[in-house]
C-alpha cells in the first residue's frame, strides 16, 4: 500500500535555490514514487512558488499561526505535488529566501519560519499522511508542533543538510510559537537560553538523518558536531546517514542543452568544445599546457576558496588554467576578481549564480576543485563526475563517500574517479593540484579516470530506498 509522506522545506529547485537543499527536495520525490511512497511537499508561498503553481487551489487557511493568517494553496509545479504557505506578509519578498535586499537576515526569519513548521503540523493531520520529512532548521519546528498536537503523535524523520545552520533566536520568540510553556526547556526547543530550531529537530523527531554517512560521523564528536554533538551522541540509535543522490536526467552531458557539445561516457572527445566555451566566457588565454580547472559553489569559508587562491601559484606552475564560479562573502569574491586582475586570461571569474554557465563549465573542465572545510553530502563532485569533470576533493563528509581516489592501489586495478587530500590544508591542496596535473599528462590513465567517473552510480536510486524503509518503520509497515 502506498505510504503518504508530507515533506517541509524552504527551498525547491527550480523556484527557490540557495544551495544543495533544493536539489534534494525537488529531486527525492520522484526517486520515492517507484517504492511506493508518494510525497506532497509544503514550502513558503514565495512569489517564484506561487507563481508556478499549475491549478492552484485553497485547502486550508488559518488566522492563528505564528506571524498572522495563511493559506494553503495546492497545485503542481516542476512535476510535484506542492503546497504552498501563502502569507503575503511573511513571504511576498523577491530574492534569496532569507535575506533582506542589505544581505542581512531578514529580522522575522524566526516567525515566517515558525509559521511553517506549525501549518505543516497542522496540515499534516488534516491529510492524514502516515509520516512527516522535515529538512533543516527551517522545518526544525514541525517535530516539535507535532509533538505538542493533540491526538495520535504523527511520525517525523528530520533530515540535516548542514549543522552549520541552526536557526537561533532569543527567548522573546518564543511566546509566539503556540507551544505549551513545558517546552522551553533543555528537553525541548530551549537551546542555550534562546529558541534553537535544528536544536528542536534533533531532540523532537522520531528518526534523524544527515547527507552521508561520514558526516554521520563526524558530527557525533566536538569537531564536527558545532555544539550539538552531545544531544546526537544521545540520538546515535536513531541517526542515519544516506548519501544524496542527482537527477540523472536532470544532469545528463548526453541530452543537457546548455552544453556546446554533449557527450558520454562512451564519447567523452566533445567535451573540448565545451572547454572551449568555458575558455571564450572567461577569456582565458588559448595556450593552456595543463589542466582547466574549475571552482563551483559558495564564496564562504566553509567550501575552502581561500585555500584555492593560496594554492594559485602552485596551479599556475602546473601549466593549468582556472575558473571560479560563484558568489558568497564580498572579501572572498574580492579576493577572486583580485587574483584573476593578477593573471588574466589564466584565471578567469564569474561572481554570480548561474546555472547555463555551471552546466558548461562542469562539461569542459578536466578537473573541480573542492576543498571544504567539511561538507555534509556536497553535489558539486556528484555532477561534476557525471559530466566527466575530476574532482578534487577534501576528505571530509560527503566528499570522503562518493569519490574513490586515484592512488596508487586503485589504479593498479584500474580504479579511481577522483583525487582526494587531507582537508583544511593549502599546501595539501597544492600537492593534490600537482598530483592532478600529473595524472592529466599520461592520457590513458586520464581517460580511465574520466570513463570510471561518468559510469559511477550517483543516482538516487539506493540512498531512496533507504529513505523508504525509515518511512515505513516510522508508520509501522
Ligand atoms: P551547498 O553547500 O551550497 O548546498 P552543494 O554542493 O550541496 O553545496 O550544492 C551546490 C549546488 O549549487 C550544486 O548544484 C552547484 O552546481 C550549484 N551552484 C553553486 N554555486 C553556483 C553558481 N554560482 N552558479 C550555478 N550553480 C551553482
Amino acid at each position: 500500500m502506498t505510504l503518504s509522506v508530507l515533506a517541509v522545506a524552504s527551498e525547491i529547485y527550480p523556484f527557490v535555490k540557495t544551495g544543495g537543499l533544493a536539489d534534494v527536495v525537488a529531486a527525492l520525490p520522484a526517486a520515492l514514487a517507484p517504492l511506493d511512497v508518494a510525497v506532497t511537499t509544503l514550502v513558503p508561498g514565495y512569489p517564484a512558488v506561487c507563481d508556478a503553481l499549475e491549478g492552484a487551489h485553497e485547502i486550508a487557511a488559518w488566522q492563528d499561526l505564528p506571524g498572522g493568517a495563511a493559506r494553503v494553496l495546492r497545485g503542481r509545479a516542476g512535476g510535484l505535488d506542492l503546497l504552498a504557505l501563502d502569507s503575503p506578509q511573511l513571504f511576498d519578498r523577491p530574492g534569496n529566501p532569507y535575506l533582506a535586499p542589505d544581505g542581512t537576515d531578514w529580522p522575522d526569519n524566526g516567525l515566517r519560519f515558525a509559521a511553517l513548521g506549525a501549518a505543516a503540523a497542522r496540515l499534516a493531520h488534516a491529510l492524514g499522511v502516515d509520516a512527516v520529512h522535515a529538512h533543516d532548521w527551517q522545518a526544525g519546528l514541525v517535530p516539535a508542533y507535532l509533538r505538542h498536537t493533540e491526538g495520535p503523535l504523527l511520525p517525523s524523520l528530520f533530515t540535516v543538510h548542514n549543522l552549520a545552520f541552526q536557526g537561533r533566536f532569543s527567548a522573546d520568540l518564543f511566546s509566539l510559537l503556540g507551544l505549551p510553556a513545558s517546552a522551553f526547556a533543555i528537553d525541548g526547543v530551549e537551546f542555550h537560553g534562546g529558541v534553537g530550531f535544528l536544536k528542536a529537530g534533533l531532540w523532537y523527531a522520531n528518526a534523524l538523518s544527515t547527507v552521508s554517512p561520514t558526516y554521520a560521523e563526524e558530527i557525533l564528536t566536538p569537531e564536527g558536531g558545532m555544539g550539538l554533538d552531545g544531544l546526537l551522541r544521545a540520538r546515535t540509535d536513531v541517526l542515519f546517514g544516506i548519501r544524496n543522490g542527482i537527477d540523472l536526467e536532470e544532469w545528463n552531458p548526453a541530452t543537457d542543452p546548455h552544453l556546446a557539445a554533449r557527450f558520454s561516457a562512451d564519447d567523452p572527445y566533445p567535451r573540448a568544445a565545451n572547454a572551449a566555451l568555458v575558455g571564450e566566457r572567461f577569456a582565458l588565454d588559448g595556450n593552456r599546457v595543463g589542466p582547466l580547472l574549475a571552482f563551483i559553489g559558495r564564496l564562504t569559508w566553509q567550501k575552502g576558496i581561500d585555500l584555492v587562491l593560496e594554492a594559485l601559484p602552485a596551479l599556475l606552475d602546473c601549466g593549468a588554467q582556472l575558473v571560479i564560479l560563484g558568489q558568497g562573502e564580498a572579501a572572498l569574491s574580492a579576493a577572486c576578481e583580485a587574483a584573476q586582475a593578477a593573471h588574466p586570461g589564466r584565471v578567469g571569474v564569474f561572481v554570480g549564480y548561474s546555472e547555463p554557465l555551471a552546466r558548461i563549465v562542469y562539461g569542459g573542465a578536466d578537473a573541480v576543485l573542492i576543498p571544504s572545510r567539511f561538507e555534509p553530502c556536497g553535489l558539486v563532485q556528484l555532477i561534476a563526475q557525471r559530466y566527466g569533470a575530476i574532482p578534487v576533493v577534501a576528505r571530509t563528509g560527503g566528499l570522503a563517500d562518493t569519490v574513490i581516489d586515484a592512488n596508487d592501489a586503485a589504479l593498479s586495478m584500474g580504479w579511481g574517479t577522483g583525487v582526494m587530500f587531507a582537508s583544511s590544508s593549502a599546501y595539501a591542496l597544492a600537492a593534490a593540484i600537482r598530483r592532478t596535473s600529473r595524472l592529466f599528462q599520461d592520457r590513458n590513465t586520464w581517460l580511465r579516470l574520466q570513463a570510471n567517473a561518468m559510469q559511477l552510480d550517483v543516482s538516487w536510486r539506493g540512498s531512496a530506498e533507504r529513505y523508504a524503509a525509515i518511512f515505513r518503520r516510522l508508520a509501522g509497515r
